[in-house]
């Protein structure tokens, strides 16, 4: 028996499981692409319902493959996606919302996302997110690679603080965002989607890692997602299109990693002493 998947609350009264799925470098080659259909399939079976996109992946590959996965069971998922900050103006907006939503097959998005920050103002990109929810295409909007200034310009725009979750690069070896970022989301309740959790597989070999791993009999990636399910409003999203190493980051949930394992991983992964610009992939 595994232990069930802790839940996060956004903003707008969404409870949604604070392990999620990415799907970057999905959707980029014919020959994956059912491997990618089945794992996608098994994370909404495994309890991993928040699924993330975006258009860039793939050039609007990804979004297809998760479209093909979520086609005859769309509400078992709280679907993400991205728009690209070039694509964001008023009418641009609206108008890529459409495109992603034809792609994923589907008249909504949980929950729909500014890649990262671009030349057009926040207040139009803000607007447009407001029309889609209106329009019921999309439940809630939010950002991603914001640092903590540019969450306060974004909360200074009209409806900028309807913004739901930040989407950021966070795990083991890139903890920045503990200085200021995350303290700042976790006082105004904004759930932090953290990206590349486990560095992407870098981190994995990491001697004590792979140490404080053996003493619980879990893998390096279980323990630094363990890291990140720990911290408060924290949704880690770790890609894979392996079913077994899927089944691996689910039972991540199960780990209960003493505080003085905690203290050696701190040693090795030294939380930041100032302030560290946001890192971004
Ligand atoms: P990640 O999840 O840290 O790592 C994914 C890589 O690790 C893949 O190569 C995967 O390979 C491998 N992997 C997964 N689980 C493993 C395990 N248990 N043991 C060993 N290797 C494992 O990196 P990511 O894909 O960059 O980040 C996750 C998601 O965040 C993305 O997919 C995307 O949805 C999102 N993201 C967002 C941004 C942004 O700017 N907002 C930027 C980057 C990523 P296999 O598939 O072969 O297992």
């Amino acid at each position: 028996m595994h232990d069930a998947i802790p839940t996060v609350t956004l903003p707008g009264g969404a409870e949604v499981p604070s392990l999620g799925f990415g799907t970057w470098m999905m959707g980029e080659n014919r020959s994956t692409a059912k491997a990618e259909v089945d794992a996608i399939r098994l994370a909404l079976d495994l309890g991993m319902t928040v699924i993330d996109t975006a258009e860039m992946y793939g050039d609007g590959g990804a979004e297809r493959i998760v479209g093909e996965a979520l086609k005859d069971r769309r509400e078992d998922a709280f679907l993400v996606t991205k728009i690209l900050p070039w694509n964001a103006s008023y009418d641009g907006t609206i108008k890529a919302c459409h495109t992603s939503l034809d792609r994923l097959g589907t008249d909504h998005l949980d929950l729909y996302l500014l890649h990262w920050r671009g030349e057009h103002p926040l207040d139009e990109t803000v607007a447009a997110m407001e029309e889609l929810k209106t329009a019921g295409r999309i439940r809630a909007w939010g950002v991603s690679n914001f640092d903590v200034e540019d969450m306060e310009e974004l909360f200074s725009v009209a409806d900028g603080k309807n913004c739901a979750v930040n989407q950021v690069l966070y795990n083991l070896s890139r903890r920045g965002i503990e200085f200021d970022l995350l303290p700042w989301c976790q006082e105004h309740q904004i759930p932090v989607m953290a990206y590349s959790p486990i560095e992407q597989g870098r981190i994995l070999h990491h001697p004590e890692l792979v140490h404080v791993a053996k003493a619980y009999q879990a893998t390096p990636a279980q323990v630094a997602l363990a890291f990140l399910l720990e911290r408060e409003g924290v949704i880690p999203i770790p890609k894979t299109s392996n079913l077994r190493r899927l089944q691996e980051n689910r039972d991540a949930v199960d780990l209960d990693i003493s505080d003085e394992d905690w203290s050696r991983l701190d040693a090795a992964f030294p939380p930041p002493a100032r302030k560290m610009p946001l890192e971004m992939l």
